[in-house]
């Protein structure tokens, strides 16, 4: 198979990673990571954009524009003949003698992208999937979608340890995101999400099922909510570029309404799907 780095398409044994990469050394970089349906990228422009402004706010300007971007990711899939799967990409601050302080502005970012065959995850979407909670001890610009990711890892292993799928992690009470997710309760009918800030990543997800909502009359509202809030919800489901809009039937061992996925989460699948179905096809 093949990768792009720097812009070049070269196979997979071939593409190497320099241990001064600030990458590698620092975790000093940003990611995405696109769904591919039918051969065709999902909010692609929405997940290239958010790269670029990724890199924006951590003063690193990505040397692609979107469309750019989008030439070189549709000419991946194509080359490799992905038909279902995720492309990942990401951007370092480049290769520099290790220090601290950001490198001189000619030293240019690593730009690398691959892709991978993966399936839908139809069985916990219809399942749905059991949580732990944790508190959210990362730092305080989680709407970076940086490399450092440690927060989000020790998270999900103490999930996967206590035999659950995600971890719905929380500061002072408030219910931010997952560790890989954005997590929305559904309350007498409506729809409730972290708002957009400097505590959770802005899921292009979790903005397409705000859209699907605001088309299809279900109320919802980008509010904080707490604990309390999680422990009463009618409904809970998570949302994110590999898992969609999946159910969450059980926290800390205690089912969520009748341990079921709920009616208005299964609805909120089935437009999802339509918008998939809309942008690539059958
Ligand atoms: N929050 C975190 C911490 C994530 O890692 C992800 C997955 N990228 C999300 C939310 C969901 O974002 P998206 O819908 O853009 O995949």
């Amino acid at each position: 198979t093949y990768v792009i780095v720097n812009g070049e398409f070269i196979h997979r044994s071939e593409a190497k990673v320099d241990i001064e990469d600030r990458g590698y050394q620092f975790g000093d970089g940003v990611y995405e990571v696109i769904r591919v349906y039918n051969g065709k990228m999902f909010t692609g422009t929405e997940h290239l954009e958010r790269l670029i402004d990724s890199g924006k706010k951590i003063g690193m300007e990505i040397p692609y524009t979107v469309l750019e971007l989008t030439k070189q990711l549709k000419h991946l899939i194509d080359k490799n003949g992905l038909n279902l799967g995720t492309l990942y990409l990401q951007v370092t601050r480049g290769i520099a003698p290790r220090n601290h302080a950001f490198p001189s502005r000619d030293v240019l970012p690593t730009f690398v992208a691959y892709s991978k065959e993966v399936e839908r995850p139809v069985g916990n979407m219809k399942s749905g999937v059991k949580t732990i909670l944790n508190e959210d001890i990362r730092w305080l610009l989680c709407d970076i979608k940086s490399l450092n990711l440690l927060g989000n890892l020790m998270a999900k292993q103490k999930a996967v340890e206590a035999g659950c799928f995600e971890a719905i992690q929380h500061r002072d009470g408030v219910v931010t995101e997952g560790s890989l997710s954005n997590i929305s309760i559904i309350k007498n009918g409506k729809v409730i999400t972290h708002p957009a800030d400097n505590l959770i990543l802005n899921g292009i997800t979790r903005q397409k099922v705000l859209e699907i909502c605001r088309q299809n009359g279900i109320p919802f509202s980008e509010t904080q909510f707490t604990l309390g809030d999680l422990k009463d919800a009618d409904e809970v489901f998570l949302s994110g570029t590999t898992v969609e809009v999946t159910p969450i039937v059980e926290i800390e061992g205690e089912k969520v309404g009748d341990g079921n996925a709920g009616p208005i989460t299964k609805n909120l699948q089935e437009l999802f799907i339509k918008e998939i179905e809309k942008e690539c096809g059958a």
